[in-house]
């Protein structure tokens, strides 16, 4: 082990996981990515085995995390991410939200070393504010089929706190909007990879409820700066990371087929319970802490990302991997 720094990704294989750990990388750390592979896929890390300083450790963080050396650094980005997964995977989101967390936070505290939290604009629920500010606690429905998400994170963020007051350690909390591009998995439910696999196939877009939802899209590359940034200050409150470009469901689902130049239709279908009705971050909050903001266009980050969805279309069937 020489002297480069050393970072552990939970969730490292996962979308967000993996092009952080590509990031860390190219920044000159030794990455150790730590997957149980539920959602996540060693696909989108395929890329990176062989790289120097980089090892994958397939282990479920909600029990006892073991890393050997020194650490500088944990990225705690387990967790199931789409309300599909999270609704097929509710006892599991729980405790990677808190068991998974704890056990994280135990092991920042034993190596000494900076812990960043992913928590999601989730945890402002179905929110009466609009835009979302970091100050607002949010409207959350602890019973309802998304609380298991909402309510871990929402423990996540208590407990990153109680270990940042309580055991001094040196914390940070992001909170993630919608994010897309490459390595979303296609059949994971969210609307970016549901719209682009249906505009790629020529099948009616599926829009939930008469799509004037809102959202606001961020290209992963640009939450990937803000993350990197965040990381790098010492700002400990929880932080908005998110593009604030908000549009309804509806609107971008005609975005996506217009990207794709496909001949699909829009077809209604019912709105999943608790679904939220606006989602916007407001990120003064970034722009002012780490004069950060994104610089990627919808058009572009689509472009790329249906490049990406057209390549696994084209792809050979990934061969099974043995242990
Ligand atoms: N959505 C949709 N059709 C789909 C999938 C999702 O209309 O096939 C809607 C969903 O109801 C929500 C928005 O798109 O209003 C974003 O959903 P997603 O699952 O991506 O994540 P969320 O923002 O709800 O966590």
């Amino acid at each position: 082990m020489g002297d480069r720094p050393r970072a552990l990704v939970t969730g490292g294989a996962g979308f967000l996981g993996s092009h952080l750990c590509e990031r860390l990388l190219a920044e000159g750390y030794e990455v150790v990515c730590m997957d149980n592979l539920i959602t996540g896929s060693l696909a989108n890390i395929e890329q990176l085995f062989g790289r120097e300083g980089f090892v994958f450790v397939k282990h479920d963080v909600t029990n006892f995390i073991h890393v050997p050396g020194r650490l500088d650094i944990i990225l705690h980005f387990a967790s199931p991410a789409s309300p599909i997964d999270y609704l097929q995977l509710p006892i599991q989101t729980l405790k990677v939200g808190s068991l998974g967390t704890h056990k994280a936070l135990g092991l920042a505290k034993s190596k000494g070393c900076r812990f960043l939290l992913a928590s999601t604009s989730e945890v402002y629920g179905d929110p009466l504010v609009h835009p979302q500010r970091e100050e607002y606690w949010g409207n959350v429905n602890p019973v309802g089929p998304r609380g298991v998400y909402d309510e871990a994170k929402r423990f996540a963020e208590a407990l990153t706190m109680a270990y940042h007051r309580h055991h001094g350690v040196d914390t940070r909390i992001v909170r993630i909007f919608n994010t897309y591009g490459p390595r979303m998995r296609a059949g994971d439910g969210r609307v970016v990879p549901t719209f682009i696999s249906q505009a790629l196939d020529g099948e009616p877009l599926t829009v939930f409820g008469d799509g004037s939802q809102t959202r606001s899209f961020c290209y992963v590359d640009d939450l990937v700066e803000g993350i990197w940034r965040l990381a790098d200050s010492d700002y400990s409150d929880p932080m908005n990371i998110g593009n604030p470009a908000e549009m309804t469901v509806l609107e971008f689902a005609r975005e996506i087929i217009r990207a794709v130049g496909s001949a699909s239709e829009i077809e209604f279908r019912d709105l999943p319970v608790d679904d939220p009705k606006v989602r916007q971050p407001d990120i003064s909050l970034a722009r002012k802490e780490l004069g950060w903001e994104p610089a990627v266009k919808l058009a572009d980050g689509l472009e790329k990302t249906i490049e990406y969805f057209r390549g696994l279309r084209s792809a050979p069937p990934a061969q099974p991997v043995t242990e």
